[in-house]
This record gives structure tokens, C-alpha cells and sequence, in this order.
């Protein structure tokens, strides 16, 4: 599918992070990994048709209804890739440490061009969310009041 652009930035040889397979679980899920790059940021990633569609919310998703926070959209991601927690070394794309802050199973409610809202039952965040595109590759995210 699309995730030509994430094994075009990675050197497998000399990250740790998964190589790129497409594949299929039973209940779709996402995974919030804190990423401690150049700028700290917390990566989104939802599973939507055998990937994990990806955002970097530079703010955290926020626990509480009506927050909103910024998302930019980024290349979608292995599924494997929720399982992963390490450190990406110096020289590599994305070089830093990479903890998982939340993860769980996602059901979605209503996905249409634009906008989207599902479920998180994750340990942090639980309940309905909702993304909105605004432009070019950023989107808002909130927790639904
Ligand atoms: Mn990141």
C-alpha cells in the first residue's frame, strides 16, 4: 500500500524500528509513541486498511473534551510499528528515543473526505475523538465533549 515513503527514509540495516508489511488484525488499534527528536512530539498512529495512518502532534492528544491540538499528517506506518519502543540511532531519520505513552483499540464512528471520529479505549485516552483536515498536511484532534 503507501508505505513506500517510510522505508525510502529508514536504513533497516541500521535502525531497529520494523521493516515495512502490510497486514491485518482483528480490532483496528492505535498507539501514541512520545518521540524525543530534535523536537519533542508525540506520534498518533491509527490503524485504517492494514496501516498505520500518522500524525505527529507536536502538544500531546489532549485528555480533556474541546482541546484542540495540532496533528501533521506524516507516511503512514507498518502496524508492527505500534509495538515499538527504543532508540533510533544518531545519523537515522527520526534519531531519538521512542516510548510508547498510549495504545489500545480505536473503533470508528464516522469517516468521511476531511473529517473522521472513532473510539479510543486505550489506558490514557478513552472515548470519542474526532480529526478535522484543515490544511495541507495539519488536522486538528480533540476529544469530543
Ligand atoms: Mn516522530
Amino acid at each position: 500500500m503507501s508505505l513506500e515513503e517510510y522505508a525510502k527514509k529508514r536504513k533497516f540495516s541500521k535502525t531497529p524500528e520494523p521493516a515495512p508489511a502490510v497486514k491485518s488484525s482483528g480490532k483496528p488499534i492505535f498507539v501514541i509513541q512520545e518521540h524525543h527528536a530534535t523536537h519533542l512530539h508525540y506520534d498518533f498512529r491509527l490503524e485504517i486498511q492494514g496501516v498505520l495512518k500518522s500524525w505527529a502532534v507536536p502538544k500531546g492528544v489532549a485528555t480533556e473534551a474541546g482541546v484542540k491540538r495540532l496533528a501533521v499528517e506524516t507516511e503512514d506506518h507498518p502496524l508492527d510499528y505500534a509495538n515499538f519502543e527504543g532508540i533510533i540511532p544518531k545519523g537515522s531519520y527520526g534519531a531519538g528515543r521512542v516510548v510508547i505513552w498510549d495504545r489500545g483499540t480505536c473503533e470508528m464512528r464516522e469517516q468521511k473526505p476531511g473529517s473522521m471520529v472513532f473510539e479510543l479505549h486505550g489506558a490514557r485516552l478513552r472515548g470519542a475523538y474526532a480529526m478535522v483536515h484543515m490544511k495541507g498536511k495539519n488536522w486538528l484532534i480533540f476529544k469530543k465533549g
